[in-house]
């Protein structure tokens, strides 16, 4: 039924009903799709944005992109604006997951589907479809990377530093990179191999356990502050010179924070060297390709958004064509319902395999030369 009606609300758009020969296919590329993307302050979203409205506007649809300036209320207002411009499909990454219900919700009423990108739209049934990467995998490269860096299971004991950041508290998926990771690093902390020495969050010990991850998060992700936050772990301390191993740092974005702040408070650790700690990382972003390069950053996990796009883009395509939809590979619990899921794998990047980045079509050859 619902599938029928959206094929109807399809149809309904067309101005000239019956008027000709034209067929359901150009009815649906002129139907509007919305995007809600959270913020234009972070690479991530300019590019997953630019990404999916180009190969929906190549496909004939009219596309509405906005940026909510990391404000739910903004996101919301978009939505609505969306909803009154008779979208059909709208792609919402969430600011936060829990407020965007609302909105959501009169686009359910208006007969639009909804899809939920990259984040997921928590607590509301107004949700038709997920699409993102394997989040806690995304904490699992992390928390690998970080073992084998520091020899853990070749058995070296340590006791090793290492301090932890999560990210946004508003954020759904944080939780799950920091599961992801945590699941990992835990028994580490447990045996003492691991600890870490700042009171940063309360403290992080053996006994942390995920659902607390919000004690040491970041909100919106902000690369200030959690510079601000790594000095003040540094000044209360690592101000005696004493070693840091490894920070967990969930993206790219925290990843310079943490980095700004080292440069800042500890001048004698020097990248490339075995005083500059682990540090890791997520998204792949331009800055983080440049600083993987001057080993100032050591990894980051890959999700190639144009890769999310083409998914997204093959969900709208057959929601439209009134097709089932392919390629579901998960349900994920939005706190009410099970959201049928395409996840995708991320991908480890360091120094030995950054020109990846280049391969994909991430990032252009010529500016990859410019970046490393
Ligand atoms: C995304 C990450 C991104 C972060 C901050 C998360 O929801 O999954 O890729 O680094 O938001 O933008």
């Amino acid at each position: 039924v619902a599938t029928a009606s959206l094929l109807f609300g399809l149809a309904a758009c067309s101005s000239t009903r019956g008027s000709s020969s034209s067929s359901s296919s150009s009815i649906e590329k002129g139907a509007t799709i919305g995007i809600s993307m959270p913020t234009k302050s972070m690479e991530r979203w300019n590019k997953d944005g630019r990404n999916l409205k180009t190969k929906l506007e190549k496909a004939g649809y009219k596309v509405i992109l906005s940026y909510a300036d990391d404000k739910p209320s903004q996101q919301n207002s978009d939505i609505e604006n969306m909803v009154n411009n008779n979208a059909k499909v709208i792609v919402v990454a969430a600011k936060d997951g829990t407020s965007v219900g609302p909105a959501v919700e009169k686009a359910h009423e208006s007969g639009a589907k909804v899809i939920a990108y990259d984040r997921l739209i928590m607590n509301t049934k107004a949700v038709d479809y997920y699409a993102t990467f394997q989040l806690e995998q995304v904490g699992t490269l992390q928390a690998r990377y970080i073992i084998d860096k520091l020899g853990l299971e070749k058995g070296a004991t340590g006791p090793f530093n290492i301090e932890v950041f999560t990210g946004s508290p508003d954020d759904n998926n944080a939780k799950y990179f920091f599961k992801g990771a945590w699941d990992l690093l835990q028994p580490y902390f447990k045996s003492g191999v691991l600890r870490s020495i700042s009171k940063h969050g309360g403290g992080v010990d053996g006994n942390f356990s995920v659902d607390k991850w919000q004690s040491i998060s970041v909100m919106s992700w902000k690369t200030a502050q959690t510079q601000t936050d790594m000095e003040s772990i540094l000044d209360s301390s690592y101000a005696h010179g004493e070693k840091l191993d490894a920070v967990l740092t969930p993206n790219d974005d925290l990843a310079q924070g943490v980095i700004n702040a080292i440069q800042t408070k500890r001048p004698d650790m020097k990248p490339g060297t075995d005083s500059w700690p682990v540090i890791t990382g997520q998204d792949a972003n331009e800055i983080a390709i440049s600083n993987i390069h001057q080993d100032l950053q050591s990894m980051t996990v890959f999700k190639d958004v144009a890769k999310l796009a083409d998914a997204v883009y093959t969900m709208v395509v057959e929601i439209a064509q009134g097709k089932e939809v392919s390629g579901i590979n998960s349900q994920m619990d939005n706190g009410v319902i099970q959201v049928p899921s395409k996840l995708l794998d991320p991908l480890t990047l360091d120094k030995n395999n950054l020109d990846e980045v280049v391969k994909s079509g991430f990032i252009p050859e010529s500016r990859f030369k410019e970046l490393t």
